[in-house]
């Protein structure tokens, strides 16, 4: 894997692709700066090595024209504290104001443009599109993790532009190694915790984990569609009644190939979708009609404790119930803590996937696990297809 470690930037205008999609509260304030922090490094080596970088990136979803509100110099500010040296603007990602900016960069400046998504060729992949972007830059540097299953003129065409000088960033080079730990090298016994809303959305990673793992883990939504797939009653939980088949598939795979599945035994109900509800403890298999389970038991818990403390390799993706909710939180918070108990104990963690890394920085246990994905949608379409078009671009 070629990283900028590999490649000396001095003299060099580095065109570097970050993810700077980060949200924005009232007056443009940044409410959470995780993406920028996580670009830092990669800018810091350019810069020590003598080079200038060019930083380009989306932000929100405009429709393909510019909007205020989706404007990147709303970041200019803060990433200008977190760099300690100003950074300069360009008014648009392509066209005389980026080049202008690109060309009288001096080493150890840093340009920002403008949002790559004001113009639909940066997600139509528009290889015009994105040549004019890579004229801007000597050494292309990907370090967007996040977009990295999108085949985007800015994260995957304009590699082809680089033969010779394409690298990956920090970001991006941790991500795949810990990708590849988990996937290729994993010390067993290697559970995979699953949970969130649907089955629907896990089925194809699941299929794919299947053959490495030792144990699964199922909690969340997706868990009571399994429980009634086995015969059991659910109430008003979240249920997909068009993926009790694929439920039952996933036991007999799992079955077949050796896997230990573990699913909820008890689970917490609550008469209505609030943190106000009433709620009460039951069995899994007989949760009384207009009661829906929001979170796993405490039966459960120790059980998926004991399984996660045994373990040598964790992947955690999706809470084990309405983590949102206080109230319904205590099951998902059971488990991060037991996986944080295991990485103690010298087990390799990847939490990964929007709402496990929202609960486990709920917790603020993000520092107490092996890694935390930065890219939820690219973590599970890697593990699924077993590469992405960002990082095939850079590689090939
Ligand atoms: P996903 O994006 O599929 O990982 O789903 C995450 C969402 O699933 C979170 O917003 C949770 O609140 C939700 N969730 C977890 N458990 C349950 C449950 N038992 N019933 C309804 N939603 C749930």
């Amino acid at each position: 894997m070629k990283t900028v470690d590999n490649y000396n930037f001095k003299g060099k205008k580095a065109l570097v692709r970050v993810d700077f999609n980060v949200p924005l509260g009232s007056k443009y304030t940044i409410t959470d700066d995780t993406r920028i922090r996580a670009a830092i490094p990669t800018i810091n080596k350019i810069i020590a090595d003598g080079g200038a970088v060019i930083l380009m990136s989306h932000l929100g979803r405009p429709k393909d024209i510019p909007e205020e509100k989706y404007s990147l110099k709303h970041i200019v500010n803060h990433l200008s504290s977190l760099l300690n040296r100003p950074v300069l603007f360009a008014n648009d990602c392509i066209g005389e104001d980026a080049k202008n900016g690109a060309k009288k960069l001096q080493s150890g400046e840093v340009l920002l443009l403008e949002n790559l998504r004001f113009y639909k060729q940066e997600t139509a992949g528009t290889e015009s599109f994105a040549k004019e972007l890579a004229s801007l830059g000597d050494v292309y540097v990907n370090d967007a993790f996040g977009t990295a299953h999108r085949a985007h003129a800015s994260t995957a065409v304009i590699a082809k532009f680089f033969p010779n000088d394409k690298v990956f960033g920090y970001v991006m080079a941790n991500e795949i190694a810990s990708i590849n730990k988990v996937m290729n090298k994993a010390e067993k016994p290697f559970t995979a915790i699953l949970g969130g809303a649907k089955v629907s959305g896990k089925i194809l990673i699941i299929d794919k984990l299947m053959d490495k793992i030792d144990n699964l883990i199922i909690g969340g939504g997706m868990a009571y569609t399994f429980v009634k797939a086995l015969g059991g009653k659910v109430g008003s939980s979240l249920v997909e009644d068009d993926k009790l088949d694929v439920a039952l598939k996933v036991l007999k795979d799992a079955k077949e190939k050796g896997v230990a599945i573990y699913i909820p035994m008890d689970t917490v109900v609550a008469d209505a979708f609030s943190n106000d509800a009433n709620k009460k403890t039951v069995d899994i298999k007989t949760i009384p009609d207009g009661y829906m389970g929001l979170d796993i038991g405490p039966l459960t818990e120790s059980e998926f404790e004991k399984t996660i403390s045994n373990s040598k390799t964790i992947l955690w993706n999706g809470p084990m119930g309405v983590f949102e909710m206080n109230n319904f939180e205590h099951g998902t918070k059971a488990v991060s803590d037991a996986i944080v108990a295991a990485t103690k104990k010298g087990a390799y963690s990847l939490i990964g996937g929007g709402d496990s890394v929202a609960a486990i920085n709920k917790y603020n246990l993000a520092n107490e696990v092996s890694y935390v994905s930065t890219g939820g949608g690219a973590l599970l379409e890697y593990i699924e297809s077993g590469s992405l078009p960002g990082v095939k671009a850079v590689e090939n």
